[in-house]
């Protein structure tokens, strides 16, 4: 059976029904000729249009912005482009790929609160105008080098209960903002609006919601202070998978009430996300070969004191990865 067409993009395409046990299955059947035991990636793109679906359906009022650094593999970059969402990018390299596949640079923001100034100026000149800051460094900066770019400022959430906790490096407290903003003013700076990150694999959706009403607050000073204010960005944190102690639906029943309350539609607040882990967790698989296995005895493990440990190829020399 011929189930598997190799495109010129890349990809292969399958029929129906085929999974990413049987691709692995078939890559390690075609290798079991050769010595080539590497380990080895798959990538279920039809997955990421699937997380796609599953997004605007529980974020209808949410565009997303992929952020790029969670996985910068040309091939989903692509794939995620053509759906026409937006991108979170860190650096002026994933400026440039995200560019270089014909994304426009009003779908790009530059999410990176601490810049390189070569990066702002490669911003600057290649028209991606939304950046994100949280310093008065930072806005000293963008005042020199970019002084059109269309700033939002970040704020903490309370990160502590995520996987990866970001807020140590970026963020103001809510305190600091009107200083900031009043900065910014000095400074003839345009804010147009609040960024937040609750944290890598968030498992608090109250950090959403005191997330939201924080900006909202920084909404109203603002609006003193005479910014026209008109973007909200919840950040990224969304689970990759279910298999999590707060599922995505869970997350979003906190987020829409509160997006609801405090940026209901008709304020005419555009609302966006930078989503990494959501998209592209579950489309890749990772095939490793055990090359070594021991039993070795430990006090402190189960009733028989023996523990099994496995030694895989080095994954991080990985560099195969098939599409599908
Ligand atoms: C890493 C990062 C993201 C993506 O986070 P996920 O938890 O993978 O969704 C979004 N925004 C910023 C600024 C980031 O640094």
């Amino acid at each position: 059976m011929n189930t598997a067409t190799p495109t010129e993009n890349g990809f292969t395409l399958l029929e129906e029904g085929f999974s990413a046990q049987d691709m692995v299955d078939k890559i390690i059947n075609e290798s079991s000729m050769t010595d080539d035991r590497d380990a080895f990636y798959v990538c279920d793109v039809g997955d990421l249009l699937k997380q796609h679906l599953q997004w605007v359906r529980a974020l209808p009022r949410v565009t997303p912005y992929y952020a790029v650094k969670c996985n910068d593999t040309r091939e989903v970059v692509k794939t995620l482009a053509s759906l026409g969402i937006g991108f979170d990018c860190a650096s002026k390299s994933e400026i440039q790929l995200v560019q270089s596949l014909g994304v426009e640079p009003s779908r790009i923001i530059y999410a990176n609160p601490c810049k390189q100034v070569s990066h702002i100026k490669y911003a600057s000149a290649n028209g991606v105008q939304m950046m994100t800051f949280d310093s008065e460094e930072e806005l000293i900066k963008v005042a020199r080098f970019y002084d059109n770019a269309k700033l939002v400022l970040r704020i903490t959430a309370d990160d502590s209960k995520a996987e990866v906790s970001l807020s140590m490096k970026f963020g103001v407290h809510l305190k600091s903002c009107r200083g900031l903003l009043e900065r910014a003013k000095e400074l003839k700076l345009d804010v147009i609006g609040v960024s937040f990150h609750a944290g890598s694999g968030c498992r608090d959706a109250m950090a959403y919601v005191k997330a939201i009403t924080d900006a909202h607050f920084v909404f109203l000073m603002g609006a003193e202070l005479g910014f026209k204010m008109d973007l909200l960005d919840i950040g990224g944190g969304f689970p990759g998978t279910d298999d999590v102690k707060l599922k995505f639906e869970e997350l979003t029943a906190a987020i829409n009430p509160a997006l609801d309350e405090y940026f209901p539609a008709d304020t005419g607040v555009e609302i966006i996300a930078e989503p990494g882990r959501f998209f592209v967790t579950s489309a890749f698989t990772l095939v490793v070969n055990i090359i070594a296995k021991k039993v070795i005895m430990d006090e402190e493990s189960d009733s028989d004191g023996k523990m099994i440990v496995l030694f895989v190829t080095n994954i991080f020399a990985c560099s195969k990865l098939t599409f599908w």
